[in-house]
């Protein structure tokens, strides 16, 4: 009865973690998408190559990083990225100094490349930033700490 309870209240926190999970994720597509808007209230071409390079930017992070996530495929905890490294081969060990460099340069990328347009649009800036800021607060403070990817970077120190 015990197992049944301990494992229940796992069930539970595991159902809660992904859906803090989808929801910071979706929080961080809303901040591309207003990015987008502000390219494309100037420039609607550049805003259609900003989504283009964001979606190539974030299939970079899933083969470089996702595909070597112990939880890859089912069990990610924010789903769509886990089925999608689950599509390509699998991979070992631990992230390369050159794999961390490449994740970091592509996620710093889809946040600074709207920058430029989006600080002649306070209220569009603003936006972006809540949105981003929030989805990243929540993956540091809810997901990471449950995360059972061992050998990623951002895993806090046990
Ligand atoms: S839990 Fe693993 S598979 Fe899911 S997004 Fe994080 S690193 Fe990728």
């Amino acid at each position: 009865m015990g197992i049944t309870k301990s494992s229940a209240r796992a069930d539970t926190l595991c159902m809660n973690t992904v859906a803090v999970g989808v929801f910071s994720l979706t929080l961080l597509t809303g901040a591309v998408i207003v990015g987008a808007v502000a390219i494309g209230l100037a420039a609607p071409l550049y805003a259609l190559v900003y989504l283009a390079v964001a979606a190539l930017l974030v299939g970079t992070v899933i083969a470089v990083f996702c595909t070597k996530c112990p939880l890859r495929g089912e069990k990610c905890l924010h789903v769509l990225p886990g089925r999608l490294a689950a599509l390509l081969p699998a991979r070992q060990g631990k992230y390369t100094a050159v794999e961390i460099a490449v994740v970091v340069v592509a996620l710093l990328l889809i946040l600074a490349i709207p920058q430029y347009w989006l600080l002649s649009q306070v209220p569009l800036f603003a936006l972006f930033w809540v949105l981003a800021g929030t989805g990243v607060f929540l993956i540091n403070r809810r997901v990471c700490p449950v995360c059972g990817n061992r050998c990623c970077p951002l895993r806090p120190k046990e």
